[in-house]
This record gives structure tokens, C-alpha cells and sequence, in this order.
């Protein structure tokens, strides 16, 4: 992907958008369930400097067969894309150990997603999660109780609570999940999709950039722009190096190491902001 080499190699620096949908889904209602074409975002992700790509579904009726077509666009381009394998709660209830565990054993896939659309999370779920040592990107419409539970009955698993809790702006909901984003330690954030920038902000000084991905919600939203917030927010070079891709790599450590034992002891401390570094270490 020569146009990753052009735009990095002034800075030098990795961006990992830790948010992105690739594939087809059934829904017809919108993008959201019907389309994620890569074509258009791997442009702007390339004019923005965005190095490297988490890929999950969209929406559908059948991550069995959706999961299996990001499986195929992380096998085309491995050292870009990192995949994390979509499961409905209630549809795929009583698969989700032998769903996930393809997706991680046989594409090297390295967490989990959820959406709210699909159902509430569950002990299914999270159990996996805990068993496989993986991060789950659970978005649950600003219902923060549910974050508080999840997150207190699971402590050992990393919850990324994507768009501050809400897609759709919901300011109440968004303001007491910053709360919990600073008080629970295995709850983390994406950037993706929020719009009211000062309780971003909020986020950052009260929670720490340790607790910050950035993510686009690509191919739905702009990566350029998306990007934008996060050079608003103004963070050190340690911050900014964090949400922009060490955070990312901190939490799918303990599954990739699990995978491949005697690969997984690079440490990101040691492979610094380069995207040389980043895909020594297979991300
Ligand atoms: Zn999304």
C-alpha cells in the first residue's frame, strides 16, 4: 500500500484506527447494515496518515458469513489490518466460543464486537473474552448501567466502550460514562463519532489518554476528520502516542502473545512510534 509509505514517512509515526467496518450486511436500513466498502476510506486513511486499520462487520443478520469476509481483507493485507470477530448475544448464543475461537486461531483475529442493535451483552460473551484474553469493543447505546455491571463482573477483561457510550449524542449518557471511563480501570473509550469535543476533552485530563482509542467509525465517517479531534485535544507526545495506537496494542497484547508464544514479548515501549516497528511485531 504505497500510499501508507508516502504519507508516513514525514513523521514517521504509526495511527492505528482502532474502529472500522468493512463487508456486507442484510439490513438495507442504511450504511450501517448494508455496506462498508473500503475503497473511499483507505484514501482518506492514507491522506491522514493512518497507518493501520482494526476491520470488524457491519451490522447483519450473519457474522458467521460476514466475519469470514473481513477475514478475507485481513488476509489480503495482514500487516495493515487487525480483525475483531462480530457475534449477536442472542442469535449466535451457544457459538460464541467456536465463532470467536476461529476467528482468532485460524485468521488471527484479536477481539471482540458487540452491538447494541444485536442484543445486551452476556455472561457468554464475556466469559469468551475472558477465556481467549480479549478485548471486547461493546457499544451499548448509552445505557451506562450496563457498563458499570459488565465492567465490575469482569474486571480481568478490557471493555472498549466506543463514541463516549452514545453514537446518537446523548450528552447525559456521555457525561456519566466519562465518570466510569475514570473510575473503572478495565473500561476504555474510542473517539469514534463524538461531537460534543469538551466532554472528549473531559475524558482525556479526568480518565487519561490511557484510556482513549482513537477510532473513526470508517467507512461511515471520515478517518481525516475523525483524526482531526484527536489533534485538537492537544495531548503530549506520550498521550497522543497512546490514543493513537499504544493503547490499541496494549490491549490485543495478551491475545497475540497467547497465539504466538515467543512472538508476542515485543514490548511497545521498545517499538516506538514506526510503522516498520508496528509490523515487525505482526499488528
Ligand atoms: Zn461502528
Amino acid at each position: 500500500m504505497g500510499g501508507v509509505q508516502a504519507s508516513y514517512a514525514g513523521d514517521g509515526v504509526v495511527i492505528i484506527d482502532a474502529h472500522c467496518h468493512a463487508g456486507t450486511g442484510d439490513g438495507l436500513s442504511g450504511p450501517w447494515d448494508t455496506s462498508a466498502p473500503l475503497t473511499a476510506y483507505l484514501r482518506r486513511a492514507d491522506a491522514a496518515g493512518i497507518t493501520n486499520t482494526v476491520v470488524f462487520a457491519p451490522l447483519t443478520s450473519d457474522y458467521e458469513r460476514a466475519n469470514r469476509e473481513v477475514a478475507r481483507l485481513v488476509a489480503r493485507d495482514p500487516q495493515r489490518f487487525l480483525g475483531f470477530a462480530f457475534v449477536n448475544p442472542v442469535r449466535d448464543r451457544g457459538r460464541i466460543a467456536a465463532m470467536v475461537g476461529l476467528a482468532v486461531d485460524a485468521w488471527g483475529f484479536a477481539g471482540i464486537k458487540v452491538h447494541w442493535h444485536d442484543g445486551r451483552m452476556t455472561r457468554e460473551i464475556a466469559d469468551v473474552a475472558r477465556a481467549r484474553r480479549l478485548p471486547v469493543l461493546y457499544d451499548p447505546r448509552g445505557d451506562t448501567a450496563t457498563v458499570e455491571t459488565v465492567a465490575g463482573a469482569y474486571p480481568d477483561v478490557a471493555w472498549i466502550i466506543p463514541h463516549l457510550s452514545s453514537f446518537a449524542d446523548d450528552w447525559k449518557a456521555q457525561v456519566a460514562f466519562v465518570d466510569q471511563l475514570a473510575r473503572l480501570p478495565n473500561v476504555f473509550t474510542d473517539t469514534s463519532g463524538v461531537r460534543y469535543f469538551d466532554l472528549l476533552a473531559d475524558a482525556a485530563r479526568r480518565a487519561g489518554p490511557h484510556k482513549i482509542l482513537f477510532g473513526s467509525d470508517g467507512p461511515f465517517l471520515h478517518p481525516g476528520v475523525e483524526l482531526a479531534k484527536v489533534r485538537a485535544l492537544a495531548l503530549d507526545p506520550e498521550g497522543r502516542a497512546l490514543v493513537l495506537g499504544g493503547n490499541l496494542r496494549r490491549l490485543v497484547r495478551p491475545v497475540r502473545r497467547a497465539r504466538k508464544p515467543g512472538r508476542g514479548a515485543v514490548r511497545p515501549q521498545r517499538l516506538g512510534p514506526s510503522v516498520a516497528r508496528l509490523r515487525s511485531a505482526g499488528l
